[in-house]
């Protein structure tokens, strides 16, 4: 009797719904309430290897582990470009950095006297976004230019707090040995102070120098109240983490407390952080209808030794093409919206600009070249990835492709003093990645067919590729 009653009911409320629920609801509201909210989470120099789920033996991050256990875990995940600029630029506008000028053979990110910045004429994930009734914030690192027009807010961006380019930038410390030596000789001689970096908040200056300390805290806190504030709306929140960017900074509540040291303490707090965003989206019952995406934009800067991050298995680190250098841990979280699961198929932060243009119903641009893949149906478990490839710029040079299971490098370079000379290769080193992801064994004398296709692959984009005039070479 219970259960004909609770059918009855049930099928009672089908019924009143078809007769009368499109009249209770406009077509705009249920638009509105039917589109999930974004936040992307970009750490800064954070390895492959950094994350407790992804290997490492003494960081504890419990809150993106959760994320990575209740979501999807990806392990061939790439971004765009192996430094911070246009690795950005490349989120962003989900395009190669060549194609959009972010990426110059002369210098390799901008600086806080460049003169230009990202091109009006791109079209950023927060821009795409309002078309589709997004309210939108940047919180953190913009590093696309420093000048009014380049900055967030003429960028998509509803609202911005953050520091417009890298943490180490605008040093006026005295007489330094250089960092690395500066924190051997004592821990204490790392001050916030010695680091000029504006804070803005839109377009205003609110702090000079920015408290370093406490700016992982603050960014989380500002992302809590940017929910709050538009829980009611579709929202985006791009936040960029300044850290683990060396100089390394952490709270109070943070400092000396990782077993892997001060490097760890940082980790440990954008995790907390995560943690706190992931209760207020419950809290205000948002958890289903959000996606929250965490990964970085580059490799560990291994000079800095133990400042540094770690790639894990990969190969060397960031400035390079090496898989160290570009492929990042990325998690995706959204209970309502994404099946579980360990995805080993191929993603790049580029395909978060037609994967979330999907998921709220938008198209993405037609009148230019994208690179980005819509993996919408790769987090709702139906469908492999659609990405087979990956191309692998240093600058404005193509070094290495990766198709498949398969990446051939055609120039080889170290970073930083580290992993050797600019080397080009007639015959390019090839490796399986499945087989080798740490590109220790190279194969290509036994696959000239592998190597055929993926040369075809790279003449096939090179043929139609249009240069953005560089963005990053001219300085004031
Ligand atoms: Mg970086």
């Amino acid at each position: 009797m219970k259960i004909f009653k609770r059918t009855f009911d049930s099928t009672a409320l089908t019924l009143l719904w078809i007769l009368f629920g499109n009249f209770t609801i406009t077509n705009a509201q249920k638009d509105t309430k039917d589109k999930p909210n974004f936040i992307i989470i970009f750490a800064d120099d954070l390895g492959y290897g950094d994350l407790s789920s992804y290997g490492h033996p003494t960081i504890h991050t419990p809150n993106l582990d959760r994320m990575a256990f209740e979501g999807q875990k990806w392990t061939n995940f790439y971004v765009g470009a192996s430094v911070c600029t246009p690795s950005r630029a490349a989120l962003l506008t989900g395009r190669l950095p060549v194609r959009s000028g972010m990426a110059s053979n002369k210098h390799r990110v901008l600086f806080p006297d460049s003169k230009n910045g990202l091109p009006s004429s791109e079209i950023t994930i927060a821009e795409q976004l309002k078309k589709a009734g997004y309210n939108t914030a940047c919180i953190g690192k913009w590093h696309l230019g420093h000048k009014e027009q380049y900055l967030p807010t003429n960028n998509g961006f509803d609202y911005y707090f953050g520091i417009p380019y890298s943490n180490d930038m605008d040093y006026v410390g005295k007489d330094i040995p250089g960092y690395k030596k500066l924190v051997q000789q004592n821990p204490e001689n790392l001050k916030t102070e010695n680091y000029n970096v504006p804070l803005l908040r839109n377009l205003e200056i609110v702090e000079r120098p920015a408290n370093q300390n406490t700016i992982t805290k603050r960014y989380a806190e500002e992302t809590i109240s940017f929910i709050k504030q538009n829980k009611n709306q579709p929202f985006f929140v791009y936040m960029a983490h300044s850290l683990p960017h060396i100089p390394l900074f952490a709270s109070k509540e943070f400092m000396g407390k990782s077993e892997r040291g001060l490097y760890g303490d940082v980790v440990e707090e954008i995790d907390h952080g995560v943690g706190k965003i992931l209760k207020a989206l419950e809290d205000e019952e948002l958890a289903e209808n959000t996606i929250v995406m965490f990964t970085s934009d580059n490799g560990p800067w291994l000079p800095f030794e133990t400042h540094g991050g770690s790639a894990g298995l990969l190969r060397a680190g960031k400035g390079t093409t090496w898989e160290g250098g570009m492929r990042e841990p990325a998690i995706f979280w959204g209970p309502g919206l994404v099946k579980p699961g360990l995805i080993t198929d191929l993603g790049s932060t580029m395909d978060l600009f037609a994967t979330f243009s999907s998921m709220a119903g938008i198209q993405v641009p037609k009148d230019r070249i994208m690179d980005s893949f819509d993996l919408s149906e790769t987090l709702r478990g139906h469908n492999p990835s659609p990405r087979k490839s990956i191309l692998y710029y240093r600058g404005t040079e193509l070094y290495a492709a990766r198709l498949g299971d398969y990446k051939a490098h055609f120039i080889t370079e170290g970073a930083y003093g580290q992993f050797g000379e600019r080397t080009e290769h007639q015959t390019p080193l090839l490796f399986n990645l499945n087989h080798d992801a740490s590109e220790q064994y190279n194969i290509a004398g036994d696959n000239e067919e592998i190597i055929r296709k993926i040369r075809e692959m790279v003449q096939n984009h090179q043929s139609k590729l249009v240069r953005g005039k560089d963005q990053l070479a001219e300085r004031e």
